[in-house]
Order: C-alpha cells, then sequence, then structure tokens
C-alpha cells in the first residue's frame, strides 16, 4: 500500500501561491471584458463604448474637396478652403474619418502607445469609408514611415496598422517598401507651421526597391493624425519626385482648427 504524501508548504511559500493566484485572477478580470479604450469602462466587443461612440466626431461634407477640412455651412459644390488656395501642398486630395478630439485622441494614443493593436480594423474601417472615392482610383497604400530607431522602440508603425486595415476592407495593397524616413526627425508637437515643414525636409527618401512600385502609380499616403500636413506632404513630395502618377492622403483623424487644438 502506497502511503499518502501530503505535502504542507511552509506558510509563506503558501502565502506566496496566493498571492500569485491573486495577480492571475486580477489579470483576468482587466483583459475581461475589455475596456472602452476612450473612457476604461468595461465593453462589450473592442471598440468604444455606446456613450464614447455618441461623442465621436465623424468628418462629413461639405468640406474643402482638395483638403477635407469641414465646412461650417455649405459654400457649394467645388468650393475650396482658403488653406487649399493659399498654400496648396504637394498631394492631390486628403480625407480623414474623424476630427482630432479628446476620444479620436485616446483612440490614437492606444494604438500607439498601449499596444492596443485591435483598435486598427475600426479604424482602418472608418478610414476606408470617408476615403472610398480615393480609394476607388489608388494603386497602392503608402504608411508614413518611422524611422528604423524609433520603430526599434516602439516595436510597429502605428501608421502601417492603419494601412493594413484600409487594405483589408478596400482590397488596395499595401506598399511598405515604396517610402523610407532617411532622417530622424524630431517630434512634431509644439512646433509651429514652419517649423513643422523645416523638421521633416528630406525626411522621407524613396529608396531604390521602392522605385519600381512607385513609377507612374497612384499612391495614398496613410497616416494616424494631421495636424499641418507636413508629414503626409513631405511624404508625397518624396513619392512625386520618384513619379508617382499622383498622391492622395488619407488621415485617421485631422485638427480642425491646428491653433487651438493641442496633441
Ligand atoms: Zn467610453
Amino acid at each position: 500500500m502506497q502511503p499518502s504524501i501530503s505535502v504542507t508548504f511552509p506558510t509563506p511559500v503558501k502565502r506566496a501561491a496566493e498571492a500569485v493566484r491573486a495577480v492571475l485572477r486580477a489579470t483576468l478580470d482587466l483583459a475581461l471584458p475589455p475596456l472602452c479604450p476612450a473612457c476604461r469602462e468595461p465593453v462589450e466587443g473592442r471598440g468604444l463604448c455606446p456613450a464614447c461612440w455618441s461623442k465621436l466626431s465623424f468628418i462629413t461634407r461639405p468640406y474643402c474637396e482638395r483638403l477635407g477640412i469641414p465646412f461650417v455651412y455649405d459654400p457649394g459644390p467645388g468650393i475650396l478652403s482658403m488653406e487649399a488656395i493659399a498654400d496648396p501642398p504637394a498631394y492631390r486630395r486628403a480625407r480623414a474619418a474623424v476630427r482630432f478630439d479628446d476620444i479620436s485622441r485616446a483612440l490614437v494614443h492606444g494604438l500607439k502607445y498601449g499596444d492596443r493593436l485591435e483598435l486598427a480594423p475600426m479604424m482602418g474601417r472608418w478610414i476606408s469609408h470617408a476615403g472610398r472615392e480615393l480609394l476607388a482610383e489608388a494603386d497602392a497604400l503608402v504608411p508614413v514611415p518611422l524611422h528604423w530607431r524609433r520603430l526599434w522602440t516602439r516595436r510597429f508603425n502605428q501608421s502601417a496598422m492603419l494601412a493594413a486595415a484600409i487594405s483589408v476592407e478596400s482590397g488596395v495593397p499595401v506598399a511598405t517598401a515604396a517610402l523610407k524616413r532617411v532622417k530622424p526627425t524630431a517630434q512634431q508637437v509644439g512646433l509651429s507651421r514652419s517649423e513643422r515643414a523645416q523638421n521633416v525636409q528630406g525626411a522621407f527618401r524613396v529608396p531604390a526597391e521602392g522605385k519600381p512600385v512607385v513609377a507612374g502609380r497612384r499612391l495614398i499616403v496613410v497616416d494616424d493624425v494631421l495636424t499641418s500636413g507636413a508629414t503626409v506632404d513631405g511624404c508625397a513630395r518624396a513619392l512625386l519626385r520618384a513619379g508617382a502618377a499622383n498622391v492622395d492622403v488619407l488621415i485617421f483623424a485631422r485638427v480642425a482648427d491646428p491653433v487651438r487644438t493641442s496633441i
């Protein structure tokens, strides 16, 4: 007959095991259900809670057909914004899904810093809807590249995540090799409009292996937030120099009033 073995741990070990179990339980509780990325309330599914969803500010017509800046009043078909006339960008048209505000900022930051990668398909769906006319005429999507050093510390490129999600929705392929960030630019936060343009000067280049996917192609540059537009304009200039037929821009959130909104 086998002797029954009862193992009794000394109290500190038992206490440690209980502590580990408590931590595991707490972790599971946090993971299920998911939290709303904006207000941290538990939600069903993976997106925003109904309250935050209702506060989200989607950009719809009337807007400037060139820059996608929303108009307060409908000035009539084909009217461009003052910005588009006074300081036209290198890109042809830009569209954004939502205005940059507290709710969209939470989504952008969740994707960028909080590793909430599960937000990308939802954000990509909204961008695809806002940019459906542009996507219908596009050959490829070009995410705004990160410098390799930043990519290394952050581990993934949020613009590439959004481009992949838009590609799933639209069927337009992603051309990841098309563009390189050759200059590790300083953060754009806190810079003036002209400083931002200066900051991205010469920052982007089409590498030799990117030339075949750029020359003669209709491209869409994809980014998460548009403030002054300097970054996507820098990308557009590099792509056009390498022979792109035209360049449009798709953004998740745009700052509608850059003077009064800070990221
Ligand atoms: Zn919420």
